[in-house]
């Protein structure tokens, strides 16, 4: 789709509105940086991505990736519009400033990557990759590994690779069975990864790989993993890309969608051994590429966002334009007229506000995060950030699904059909709820790690927020009746917690059959925060006859819609989280 174009305004009120920016960079000692700054940044961003990305969006469907005999060669154009978004300094937008970032907030890196992605999801996933492995590089990597790649890999010279996936090893990655031996400063690296995003290409001179792999003396499962770098191009004594080394791409997928991001089948070793350096400890890797995958994973999320903004986008002038109704009079009119066809834009309109809110507050507290000055402070908001980044990939990806279907089905059998360019959304949108990390390993990240795990002790944090949220609402004019649905809404969230600490903590298959339901209970239910905050805030600034009315206005309505259409779901997912998982599992696996 060539005329998207960033919400602007939606972005702005968050950042300034929900979030407080400017307070949080005053605290955060940022002293230069503000919402005017925000704004500034994000038109420059929404510039590239309308301009240059956009356009490529249909190309890479139609032309998508090759393998050569000298490896992948991408989309034509995206080269060009990768070296446009390096040499404008997008790629070193977050990162620390030791190594060239500009170490600006990460929730202008969220606003961005939603422009990257609406604008053109296939392209932009090779930036996502390179900063999940800045990301790993400089938590766990020696110096010595921070200084040779760092520079390139922020700058956006080099890009970055996730290495994981083996064809025995997927969601269980205990099962990984690549291997490094020692050798004189380095290790050799050898076996097959499956499935690896961007894992060649010719749009810069080296790529680095992130890999999972087992020492020869490594313990079985998770805890024999190890983490190794392994670039294509070895460095020379001047640090720049010299000998080619021994990892090669021998296949690409063919898929259902994002056809211009290389899906790479990646030998290790089928000469002797692809030299790779250790990041981190021994055996400790599955935690190092945590790192890599936590920040990738919200990256997803704020993927399901963009795309489900694409779709709205390209489904409004549509709905505007194409004639069905027939007046008395015999004239006609455009299909946006139908109840029908609002209640898929409202719905397309509201969840797309409500996902942007989340993923901005996840963004939020990542910032409040690294930029804590007290370690409990900053283990605090880890805490927050490791509830959020499940409900973030999960929810928004899950959602996604939902949002580029009505997309499609405004079109009618127009969206069936290639030339709107709505059915690649939702082709494109249909990968995310499966890589890193299926719905149903965030539904049990969520459920496990972050809410058993602890005794339910952060998300008792998050649903007292909420609560609070409640009564701010119920203080304002006007928003009694949307306080009280988010009341029940809390209070269904509360009663998930206690059952999950009941009987999810002591019944493998309960806790395993709630997880997903809970996961969604939780997206719809901070979408109802996030908009209910919205909501006070927009009839505050009316009050006071601030702000933008037109957007104000619009802005209450949307958030009413997500209080009667989106929030009610909460109920039915906490229907089936207290049903148990007795009939799920009831069945011999035989009698399906
Ligand atoms: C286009 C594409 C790009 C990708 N990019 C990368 C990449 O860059 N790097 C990389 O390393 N990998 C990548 N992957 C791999 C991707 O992350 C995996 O496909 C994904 O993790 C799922 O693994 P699997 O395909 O083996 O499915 P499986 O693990 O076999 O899952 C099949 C089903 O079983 C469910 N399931 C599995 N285990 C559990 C469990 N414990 N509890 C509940 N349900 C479970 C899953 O939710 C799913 O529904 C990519 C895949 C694709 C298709």
């Amino acid at each position: 789709m060539s005329d998207y174009r960033f919400p602007y305004k939606d972005a702005s009120f968050l950042i300034n509105h929900i979030l407080d920016f400017d307070q949080a960079c005053a605290d955060a000692g940022l002293d230069e940086v503000n919402s005017e700054l925000a704004d500034a940044i994000l038109e420059e961003a929404g510039r590239l991505g309308s301009e240059v990305f956009a356009p490529l969006n249909v190309v890479g469907d139609t032309k998508g990736a090759t393998l050569e005999g000298d490896g992948v060669h991408e989309t034509p154009g995206f080269a060009e519009a990768y070296q446009q978004y390096a040499e404008m300094g997008w790629a070193a937008l977050c990162a620390g400033e030791e190594y060239g970032g500009q170490a600006m907030p990460r929730v202008l890196g969220a606003a961005t990557t939603e422009i990257w992605y609406s604008a053109c999801t296939a392209l932009s996933l090779c930036p996502l990759l390179t900063t999940g492995a800045v990301e790993a590089i400089a938590k766990h990597g020696t110096d010595e590994l921070k200084s040779a790649y760092l520079p390139d890999m922020i700058s956006g010279n080099w890009t970055g690779s996730m290495c994981l996936t083996e064809s025995a090893a997927g969601s269980d990655l205990a099962a990984v069975a690549c291997k490094a031996v020692p050798k004189d400063d380095h290790f050799l690296i050898s076996g097959q990864k499956i499935y690896i995003t961007w894992g060649d290409h010719q749009m810069t001179e080296n790529i680095i790989h992130l890999v999972l792999a087992r020492l020869p003396d490594a313990p079985a499962g998770v805890r024999g993993i190890s983490l190794f770098l392994v670039p294509k191009f070895l460095l020379d004594e001047n640090g720049r890309p010299g000998e080619r080394n021994d990892v090669y791409c021998v296949g690409i997928e063919h898929k259902l969608g994002i056809h211009g991001s290389p899906t790479c089948t990646m030998s290790f070793g089928d000469n002797g051994g692809a030299v790779g350096y250790l990041v981190g400890k021994p055996n400790q890797g599955l935690m190092a590429m945590f790192t890599m995958m936590n920040e990738a994973r919200q990256g997803v999320g704020i993927q399901g966002l963009g795309v489900a903004e694409a779709s709205f986008q390209q489904a409004v002038p549509y709905a505007k334009e194409r004639l069905q109704g027939t007046r008395s009079d015999g004239s006609r009119y455009p299909i946006i007229e139908f109840p029908d066809v609002r209640r898929m834009l409202m719905l397309m309109k509201s969840a797309t506000e409500a996902m942007r809110g989340l993923a901005y507050l996840a963004a939020a507290e990542t910032d409040l995060e690294h930029n804590a000055s007290d370690p409990e402070k900053a283990q605090q908001h880890a805490l927050r950030v490791g509830l959020y980044t499940p409900i973030v990939k999960g929810w928004l990806t899950e959602l996604s699904q939902e949002l580029t279907y009505l997309g499609t089905q405004v079109h009618g059998g127009m969206g069936y059909v290639e030339e709107t360019g709505s059915a690649q959304f939702y082709r494109d949108a249909r990968i995310m709820t499966i890589y890193e990390g299926t719905t149903g390993i965030q539904g049990l990240d969520l459920v496990g790690r972050k809410t058993l795990g602890d005794g339910g002790v952060a998300l008792q944090g998050l649903l007292d927020e909420m609560q609070a949220t409640v009564e701010d609402m119920a203080a304002v004019d006007g928003l009694g009746e949307m306080a009280d649905a988010l009341r029940a809404a809390v209070d269904q969230g509360v009663q998930a917690r206690a059952w999950l600490l009941e009987k999810g903590s002591q019944d493998r298959n309960d806790a395993g059959g709630a997880s997903v339901n809970f996961m969604m209970l939780m997206g719809y239910l901070c979408g109802g925060w996030v908009m209910g905050k919205s909501a006070i805030k927009a009839t505050q600034l009316l009050a006071a006859g601030g702000g933008d009315e037109a957007f104000l206005k619009t802005k209450q309505v949307t958030t009413r819609f997500y209080f009667e259409h989106l929030l009610p779901r909460t109920a039915a997912y906490l229907a089936t989280i207290l049903a148990g998982s007795e009939s799920m599992m009831a069945l011999d696996a035989e009698q399906f």
